[in-house]
């Protein structure tokens, strides 16, 4: 940040991080995926075909008055960050897919898939396990 329109905004770009995330391949893939969104804070999204997970976490380094307090020493990814058409501008990012709850996820997985994603394993053959029995309570 450092531009005339940083003077008007509240550091947006200074509240999040996102990391590359692998193409989900298997269905354990898409159903890690569901679990990270059932989490308050995160979104998955994907651009250009590439996937990403989005924590909304605040830089430590950010100042009640909305600016960095390392700017001299900041970290290369924030000196390239552009604030052109950036988080401040308002405008759509054009994301191929945004997913803040679960279940667009489920939902994006049933359409592409045929099946649902999450849904209850059938028993084994022969009903449960010894091991998976609940023992009755006892007073
Ligand atoms: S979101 Fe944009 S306008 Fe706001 S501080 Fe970051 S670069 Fe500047
Ligand atoms: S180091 Fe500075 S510019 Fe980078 S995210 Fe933190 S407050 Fe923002």
């Amino acid at each position: 940040m450092g531009c005339v329109l940083c003077e008007h905004c509240t550091a947006a770009c200074c509240r999040y991080l996102a990391l590359p995330l692998d193409r989900p391949g298997s269905t354990r893939d898409y159903d890690d995926m569901r679990w990270y969104l059932m989490h308050e804070g995160i979104s998955i999204f994907v651009e250009e075909g590439d996937w990403y997970i989005q924590v909304q976490a605040k830089c430590k380094k950010l100042g009640a008055d909305y600016r960095c307090g390392v700017y001299e020493t900041r970290p290369a990814i924030c000196r390239a960050y552009e604030p052109k058409d950036c988080d401040y501008s308002g405008k759509p990012y054009g994301y191929d897919q945004l997913f803040t709850h679960p279940s667009q996820l489920e939902a994006y997985y049933e359409q592409r898939r045929g099946k649902k994603l999450g849904a209850p394993k059938e028993p084994p053959a022969g009903g449960p396990g010894k091991r998976s029995k609940k023992k009755k309570k006892t007073a």
